[in-house]
């Protein structure tokens, strides 16, 4: 008995089969292209299970990961920007096609499930995971669960705000967010501030700077990029602190682009977040993601086996 997990990203469409212990079966991918509209995507999904699933092999459930507010319940994605899309009924279209119980949820709930069931998390009843890239992302499991409050609406870790007055304005409307202070996006905008100031920064084309181009250059010492790296360590871990404080897990689990970061990083990372815990107590080891590029689908996988 395989199940069919499915990693729908702004970029790129992954589809795997997987067993039950996350042996990844057949895999394929292609990208999105979401501007050509909402049937055109649903369209490539489907053509991606197919792919993946060879008609004589039975399938337990689907899971699938898509960005942006969704309901778990319906299946139905409330708003996503990265694919333009608005109350698009997904787990409705999926059945329609395939008539096999189909799971939509949350791309960083998924990975933080992931992560738990098959990664860095094994054997932890109570994580934290964030991931840091375009945006941040985050996914809570506690007392052996996946947090998603009464709505299906939690853990949108990213979006704690952690400068409330003088932050810049975050992607959801808000100002100062976890997002907008430490992401891939934000690092790239402190760069282009810093370029803009008249700071001596090391990029050819300083416009179109990025944050792993700001990352390589603080890894080789360059002070204006450390500055600004140590900037978004900084509020990592004021945001790790206060995760420690309102979840009291066991561990924290750091994935995404951002992390690809040298081991300064992560330590930075480590020593502000410890420097503002309340008590040594709720310190707990903070580890890198170890599922890589397959976190979304073996997250997929994890759901899909936890609704069902
Ligand atoms: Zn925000």
């Amino acid at each position: 008995m395989s199940y069919i997990a499915v990693d729908l990203g702004g970029t790129n469409i992954r589809a795997a089969r997987c067993d039950a212990d996350g042996r990844i079966l057949a895999r394929v991918g292609c990208p999105t292209r979401p501007e050509e509209g909402v049937e055109a995507v649903i369209a490539r999904i489907i053509s991606a299970i197919q792919e993946v699933w060879p008609t004589d092999e039975s399938v337990e459930a689907m899971g699938v990961g898509v960005p942006g507010p969704l309901d778990p319940r319906t299946g139905v994605v409330l708003t996503a920007p990265n694919l333009g899309w608005e109350n698009v009924p997904l787990a409705d279209r999926l059945w329609e096609q395939f008539r096999v119980p189909c799971f939509v949820g949350n791309d960083a709930n998924l990975a933080a499930l992931g992560e738990w069931q098959y990664g860095a998390g094994r054997g932890h009843e109570h994580l934290v995971y964030l991931t840091i890239s375009t945006g941040i992302g985050g996914g809570v499991i506690t007392h052996g669960m996946l947090l998603e409050g009464a709505h299906g609406l939690g853990a949108e870790l990213g979006h704690i705000v952690v400068e409330a007055r003088n932050g810049p304005r975050c992607g959801c409307g808000q100002t100062g967010c976890l997002e907008a202070m430490a992401s891939g996006t934000a690092i790239a905008r402190m760069a282009r501030e810093a370029w803009a100031r008249g700071d001596p920064v090391p990029w050819p084309d300083p416009p179109a700077v990025t944050a792993a181009d700001v990352a390589e250059a603080a890894t080789r010492g360059d002070p204006v990029a450390s500055v600004i790296m140590d900037r978004a360590a900084f509020y990592l871990g004021v945001g790790i602190a206060t995760f420690w404080h309102i979840f009291n897990p066991t561990l924290i689990i750091l994935g995404g682009g951002v992390m690809k970061t040298g081991d300064w990083f992560l330590e930075k990372i480590r020593a502000y977040a410890r420097e503002r815990a309340m008590t040594p107590d709720y310190i707990t080891p903070i580890v890198r993601a170890a599922l890589g590029d397959d976190v979304g689908l073996l997250g997929a996988l994890a759901y899909a086996r936890m609704r069902l």
